[in-house]
């Protein structure tokens, strides 16, 4: 089964975001679990977990239809030692966050190294940076994001992902999302439905499908392998349509949220429907 949603907005409370989902008629969904532009967050209160877990059974999500995305101020291999740990100590509270939510999954872009440290070095930092986060949390799987590559970000490459997953201690608690606009403006080509399976081919060999947790299925402004992330609606980019029915068609986004991003969350419930009416063959 295919669960299909959007990243919706968790103004007003966390709690608010559920029904949000509901409204767009989808069954998964991405929310930020605090304001994604700040370092600081007051403590979830407990009336707002209690809300948030009854509006999740109420409307039928568990955790394994929802994907949280962490603060883009997070860099878990920042190559300075003060804001390295700012950065673990932002993402600990992220984690943190989570379980107090019944939450089992963390989405975030694996960090940049500011052209001050090596790839290496900087892929093994965030190893280190999931490997302390697990080690201080109960259960929270860290879901690491392929990026466009814009700038000194990595995990740009699958291989880059692989590289983080074998440094990191417990593999039952690492996975990876695909985002479908940073795939493709990484260079992995998406725009036929032969091309949309070769990427998921890529992943399998390179990464291991056991550890797709997640896909944000975003259509891009930005050109093939610019390096540059722009999302856009699923067919008025540069992808096109064909890429997402295969995606759709693939029994490896089976049963992981597969969530949107795109520029316009009023159309949200038509790509929604246009995304599960692809899993039928012509
Ligand atoms: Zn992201
Ligand atoms: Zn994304």
């Amino acid at each position: 089964m295919k669960t299909i949603g959007a990243h919706v907005s968790a103004a007003g409370g966390v709690d608010q975001a559920v029904s949000r989902a509901t409204e767009i008629g989808a069954n998964a969904f991405a929310l930020f679990t605090k304001n994604q532009r700040q370092w600081k967050a007051k403590p979830l209160e407990e009336a707002t977990i209690e809300a948030f877990k009854a509006a999740c059974r109420e409307q039928g999500f568990g955790p394994a239809q929802i994907l949280p995305h962490d603060s883009y101020l997070i860099n878990l291999g920042h190559p300075e030692q003060d804001a390295l740990a700012k950065s673990r100590a932002a993402f600990l509270d992220e984690c943190q966050r989570c379980e107090q939510l019944g939450l089992t999954l963390l989405n975030f872009h694996p960090g940049s190294h500011l052209k001050k440290i090596s790839e290496r070095d900087c892929l093994a930092r965030i190893a280190e940076s999931i490997n302390q986060a697990h080690a201080a949390t109960q259960f929270v799987v860290a879901v690491i994001e392929n990026t466009a590559g814009q700038g000194s970000n990595l995990g740009f490459r699958f291989e880059q992902l692989a590289e983080i997953i074998d440094q990191v201690d417990d593999k039952s608690r690492v996975g990876a999302c695909i985002d479908t606009c940073h795939a493709f403006a990484a260079g992995y080509d998406l725009r036929t439905e032969a091309d949309a399976v070769a990427m998921l081919d890529a992943f399998e060999s390179v990464v291991g499908v056991q550890y797709l947790r997640g896909m944000h299925l975003n259509d891009a402004k930005s050109e093939f392998a610019s390096r540059v992330d722009r999302h856009h609606s699923l067919g008025k980019g540069n992808i096109g349509l064909p890429g997402f029915t295969a995606l759709m068609r693939d029994a490896r986004t089976d049963g992981i949220p597969l969530i949107l991003e795109t520029v316009e969350p009023e159309i949200w419930p038509e790509e929604i429907q246009w995304l599960r009416d692809q899993q039928r063959a012509d």
